[in-house]
């Protein structure tokens, strides 16, 4: 049956596990197309330019921002983040399907340009689940944390938004629904 290059967002609270998810799933479904986000955030030790992120200043960011290269960009935890239009073109082209891991705000700004990309909410089995995955990574200080809390809370309101909702209790089995999900939307005749 032919098959469908897609934009598929997946976005969930800080702390749910979203990246390790989607790292997983790109080892096992390698068809996958690569695109980087650009932020003005500082790079995080072993972080690497043009490899976790296009790291940028806001000049830089505020010339792409002009310039229409974003396909969506927000504010996420007092920086901004956004998709450049380049990277999902690059992939579109090849004829692979591309996985944007962004914000609410950037995942329902892709729909408005792009109905057809399929939206993907990753959630914690609870609040206080987030909360101990959160502190236990031990990446931000203090206030970080309750900034992201917040953030999580509001993000999670906004989930009946998207198309499909996925509880990450367990990596390996959210991951195979995840798989799952975006063989089904690939399918000419999927859901769309
Ligand atoms: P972190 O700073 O932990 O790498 O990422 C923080 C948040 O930024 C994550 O929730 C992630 O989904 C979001 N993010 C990363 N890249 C993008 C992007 O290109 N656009 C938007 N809107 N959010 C992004």
């Amino acid at each position: 049956m032919a098959r469908r290059a897609r934009i598929f967002v997946v976005s969930g609270p800080s702390g749910v596990g979203k990246g390790t998810l989607v790292a997983l799933l790109r080892e096992r479904l390698s068809c996958l197309g690569l695109t980087v986000s650009a932020t003005t955030r500082e790079p995080r030790p072993g972080e690497k330019d043009g490899v976790s992120y296009y790291f940028m200043d806001d000049a830089e960011f505020d010339r792409r921002v002009a310039a229409g290269e974003f396909l969506e960009w927000a504010w996420v935890h007092g920086h901004r983040y956004g998709t450049l239009r380049s990277e999902v073109e690059r992939v579109l082209a090849s004829g692979s399907s591309v996985v944007l891991e962004i914000d609410v705000q950037g995942g329902l700004s892709v729909r408005a340009s792009m109905p057809d990309a399929v939206l993907v909410f990753v959630e914690p089995p609870s609040v206080e689940e987030l909360e101990r995955r959160l502190r236990g990574r031990g990446t931000e200080d203090e206030s970080q944390i309750e900034t992201r809390l917040q953030n999580a809370r509001s993000e999670m309101d906004r989930a009946p938004e998207y198309d499909v909702r996925i509880v990450n209790d367990d990596l390996d089995r959210a991951c195979s629904e995840l798989e799952e999900v975006i063989h089904t939307y690939e399918m000419d005749g999927g859901p769309s």
